[in-house]
């Protein structure tokens, strides 16, 4: 029988996991709740640590310009190497921040390959803003899964999937993912 889940960190308050200065919690921990899971296989913490070292240098350089792009793109390099091709999953209508975004990974000498979002001529029935029914092209994001699958990229950056999409997509791809942007209608607007 699976155990009852208990969301300890909403009421401990201490964050002793991060700093440690209370010595080892005795109970109401997830740290406790969860012993098991919380040793690593030498490989699986070996994984955490290459993370570690690839963000530790991104601070370290302190490059100028947008810091979340820089963080992206350089962090890709030094975990994937610059020989690496990154795959990209982007909306339509983000297209051009999806430019922005590959633009930058191949500064670093990195490939990249896109697949956009609206394959396979599927339609959304829905109610257009005079309060008309009508139909739209819809997403794929199973589709775009399937094809970076087959492209064999170690990575795809997600650039401003809708959200629903963005999950259907992570579940479909077999490579590691990374949900740089998820949609925002506000700031992308529409296609
Ligand atoms: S893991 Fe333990 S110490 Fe950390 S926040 Fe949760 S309950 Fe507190």
């Amino acid at each position: 029988m699976q155990k009852e889940h208990v969301n300890h960190c909403l009421t401990c308050r201490t964050k002793n996991c991060y700093h440690r200065k209370l010595g080892a919690k005795t109970s109401n921990c997830l740290e406790i709740d969860y012993a098991k899971e919380v040793r690593l296989e030498p490989s699986e913490a070996e994984l955490i640590n290459k993370a570690n070292s690839a963000t530790r240098k991104v601070f370290e350089r302190r490059t100028k310009g947008d810091f979340t792009l820089n963080w992206l793109k350089t962090f890709l390099r030094d975990f994937f190497g610059d020989q690496a091709t990154i795959g990209v999953a982007s909306c339509l209508g983000s297209i051009e921040t999806a430019r922005t975004v590959i633009e930058a990974i191949e500064s670093e000498g990195m490939k990249t390959t896109l697949v956009t979002c609206k394959l396979g001529g599927l339609t959304v029935k829905n109610i257009d803003k005079p309060g008309v029914p009508c139909e739209h092209p819809g997403c794929n994001p199973v589709a775009q899964a399937k094809i970076l699958n087959g492209l064999n990229v170690p990575v795809v950056v997600l650039v401003g999937l809708c959200i629903g999409h963005d999950m259907i997509f992570i579940k479909h791809c077999k490579s590691y993912v990374i949900p740089f942007i998820t949609k925002m209608p506000l700031t992308f607007g529409t296609l």
